[in-house]
């Protein structure tokens, strides 16, 4: 059986671009220092084109989010 690690997990945020509200997300580090996904607004439900990519300075990953 395979388990995930939890560590994979890093925990992200992003700034809607429909409403402006921050939501909180979990990238999965494994898929790579650079990563484009849709994840829905928590808020608006709106779609966010994000574009993650690992900060390596700041030892985090940064989201922004574009409209689809
Ligand atoms: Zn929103």
């Amino acid at each position: 059986m395979l388990l995930r690690s939890i560590e994979a997990i890093m925990t992200a945020g992003f700034q809607c671009a429909g409403c402006g509200e921050w939501n909180e997300t979990g990238v999965d580090s494994s898929a790579g220092i650079r990563q484009q996904y849709v994840e829905d607004c928590q808020v608006c439900c709106k779609p966010n084109v994000l574009q993650v990519s690992w900060d390596m300075s700041a030892g985090e990953y940064m989201i922004s989010a574009e409209l689809e």
